[in-house]
């Protein structure tokens, strides 16, 4: 069980309730992780260098931290200790995201943040959903936003961009030497069997299949309070209303203009499941999707 013995000081502040936004690639999660950021005293980072070298080393050698919770929530609260500094420089490191959410320009240097009034801190890095187990570990009062989306946009989205296709080279890929691999989404030997012959679209399946499990077992180890989950399409449809929710959970005010910005475009272009930065699917690759995810789709009522 986790330990509630730890407490985080950051700044002279100790760290309460940080809030985590997690989901799988063009999920939305990097969307609300910037609405939060831009609410004012809350310090939310967006891919700190020592946290995305955290988030990787759980994402790539998952075998090296199993059962060994303890220490893997050392490592996830160091990586968070020194990724939340504020300083005259706190941003200078982070993505250029994380920069442009915090108003600053592409070469900006921080703070991103104003000490006075911060009163919560939190991460929306990319991948960061390869830490949430551990996460809950290591901040046994984290909350937690996790971000649902439609399996075939999902992977449609991963298909058109060259970052999350890349991680699929065979330089990179470690299904043979690390098993299970939740990064590749590869649980079972059958998984395993089969990911050689799989097309890129089956691959990016996978690893959407995965994150709707792992989303599946947070809602059963975590409080109602601690946990929140968003359905991209809701928060593009009924923009108002979901970010009530969310401002609920979070205990604030969102205002989040991007997400009004982009719920009117998705209105404009008529469907709210077709964004312009993704392809379409062919009838093979939407055949695979459903042979390895039809059950997920269905289960999350992303059928027909
Ligand atoms: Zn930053």
């Amino acid at each position: 069980m986790p330990s509630a013995r730890h407490i985080l000081i950051v700044n002279s502040r100790s760290v309460h309730q940080p809030l985590f936004v997690v989901g799988a690639p063009h999920s939305g999660a990097g969307l609300i992780g910037r609405a939060l950021k831009a609410t004012a005293g809350f310090h939310v980072t967006i891919g700190q260098p020592s946290v995305l070298r955290t988030v990787y080393a759980f994402a790539r050698r998952p075998s090296m931290y199993q059962g060994r919770t303890q220490a893997a929530a050392t490592v996830i609260r160091d990586a968070f200790a020194q990724g939340w500094q504020v300083t005259p420089s706190s941003c200078l490191e982070c993505t250029r995201e994380c920069r442009a959410a915090a108003g600053l320009a592409a070469d900006g240097v921080g703070p991103c943040v104003e000490l006075r009034g911060l009163e919560t801190y939190g991460d929306a890095s990319p991948d960061l959903i390869y830490c949430a187990e551990a996460l809950t570990y290591a901040f046994p009062d984290a909350r937690i936003v996790q971000v649902i989306r439609d399996g075939r946009d999902v992977v449609a989205s991963m298909l058109a961009d060259p970052v999350v296709m890349s991680w699929f080279r065979p330089s990179f890929v470690n299904v043979d030497t690390e098993f299970p691999n939740p990064f590749f989404g590869i649980e079972s030997a059958e998984d395993r069997d089969l990911w050689p012959r799989l097309s890129a679209a089956g691959r990016c399946a996978l690893r959407w299949r995965w994150s709707v499990r792992l989303a599946a077992r947070l809602h059963h180890s975590l409080p109602a309070g601690q946990l929140k989950t968003i359905r991209y399409e809701h928060l593009l449809s009924k923009p108002d209303e979901a970010l009530a929710e969310l401002s609920r959970f979070a205990g604030t005010s969102i205002h989040a203009a991007e997400i009004r910005n982009e719920a009117r475009a998705s209105a404009a272009r008529g469907r709210s499941r077709r964004p312009a930065s993704s392809r379409s699917l062919s009838t093979e690759e939407s055949t695979e999707i459903e042979k390895i995810a039809g059950e997920e789709l269905r289960r999350l009522g992303y059928s027909s």
